[in-house]
């Protein structure tokens, strides 16, 4: 249902992705793996259109963009496609957490605001945090924050969700909350792409990983297999390093 082809991306003469080729079934959770500046969170930018690729085809779902020359109502298109969670959560720090999950629904999907709100509701009660529905962002914990984000991402209904690194912003002790949370979310069959450094969890919560380094993938595979038994030298090193 995703299908990635030849993704390029360079910033001034310094070219990050070098031609990216990945697909993602539906209901497949990816993550990807990879040193820090291998081009990992640009290749999730790309996907929703944060960074415009140089160069190369993204397909979702019924959607196929030229990244060369796509229309406007191309990128709107594909940006409704997916929904990213980030590193610094990103929430807008004058409104409280529901009004943070309403924000898309409201603002982008038109979805009335009664409705937006009961729906919000539902998903903070899901991510645990029925109890905070009216905090502000300062009021909530960087765990909390981060679920609000998941709600946020959840509520657009989105094809795929894109999780860049969603827990190296937090304190060690509050990162077994959202790890929980996106768990839960993983066995709901929504389609995820997850850069991550927690190799405990994208094993037991991957279907397949990809190893990248220097823009490039360099290998991927079934979690047990790329781990324990990494064919390529480099993923090797990496995985030495990071255990
Ligand atoms: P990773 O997520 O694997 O750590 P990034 O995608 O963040 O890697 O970065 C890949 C490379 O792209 C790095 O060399 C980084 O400095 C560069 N880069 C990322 N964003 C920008 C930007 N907005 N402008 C210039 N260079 C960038």
């Amino acid at each position: 249902m995703i299908r990635l082809t030849q993704i390029r991306k360079s910033f001034g003469r310094n070219e990050v992705l070098k031609g990216i080729d990945l697909t993602v079934s539906k209901g497949e959770v990816v993550a990807i793996l990879g040193p820090s500046g291998s081009g990992k969170t640009t290749l999730l930018r790309c996907i929703n259109y944060l960074e415009r690729p140089s160069g190369g085809q993204i397909e979702i779902g019924d959607l196929r963009l030229e990244c060369k020359h796509p229309s406007k109502k191309e990128i709107h298109r594909l940006r409704g496609k997916s929904a990213m969670v980030f590193q610094q959560y990103n929430l807008f720090k004058h409104k409280t957490a529901v009004e943070n999950v309403m924000e898309g629904l409201v603002v982008v999907q038109k979805v009335p605001k009664e409705e937006a709100r009961k729906r919000s509701v539902e998903l903070l009660e899901k991510v645990g945090l029925g109890a905070k529905l009216d905090a502000y962002p300062s009021q909530l914990s960087g765990g909390q924050q981060q679920r609000v984000g998941i709600a946020r991402a959840l509520a657009l209904n989105p094809e795929v969700i894109l999780f860049d690194e969603p827990t190296s912003a937090l304190d060690p002790e509050l990162v077994g909350e959202v790890l929980a949370v996106i768990r839960k979310i993983a066995k709901e069959g929504i389609t995820m792409i997850i850069v991550t450094h927690e190799m405990n969890f994208a094993q037991e919560v991957a279907n397949r990983v990809v190893f990248m380094d220097q823009g490039a993938v360099v290998e991927e595979g079934a979690p047990n297999e790329l781990f324990r038994s990494p064919k390529e030298e480099r993923t090797r090193q990496f995985l030495q390093r990071m255990t």
